[in-house]
């Protein structure tokens, strides 16, 4: 078991998570469906986490939840936007962090799946455009 720690864009939430990510807890995906693009900017690398390890240091008051389809809520920052979680209430024991809240995420992790690609629009889909450390070439 391992701990984790992580927060949002602003540092306003902070938080701690002991537990599994992805394994047992579920697969670790990255989810192209219209309502992600619109919630994350693009597609959402979400980690499955048990939600008894989680527990917010700081900033539980700055945290909004958005009930975007019946019974599914996903939980961001009120001052800066940063996607946190989401959880759904016939599932209370497990969260999905957004991958890129976390400070740290272990460098094992992969991507299991990617999910809801048919329809994403054709530059949301996995491809295998050249990957670059830093910026393209091109723009300097
Ligand atoms: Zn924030």
């Amino acid at each position: 078991m391992s701990k984790f720690t992580g927060g949002c864009l602003c540092g306003g939430v902070l938080y701690t998570y002991q537990g599994e990510l992805g394994g047992a807890a579920g697969a670790v995906t990255v989810c192209h469906c219209a309502a992600c693009r619109k919630a994350q900017g693009y597609a959402a690398a979400v980690v499955p986490a048990c939600a008894e390890g989680f527990v917010v240091t700081a900033g539980a008051d700055l945290i909004r939840e958005y009930e975007s389809s019946p019974g599914k809520k996903r939980a961001f920052c009120s001052l800066c936007g940063s996607p946190l979680y989401s959880r759904r209430d016939d599932r209370p024991e497990v969260l999905r962090i957004r991958l890129g809240s976390l400070d740290h995420p272990p460098e094992s992790l992969t991507v299991d799946a990617h999910t809801f690609t048919e329809g994403a629009p054709a530059w949301a889909r996995p491809d295998d455009a050249p990957r670059y450390a830093g910026l393209e070439p091109a723009r300097t």
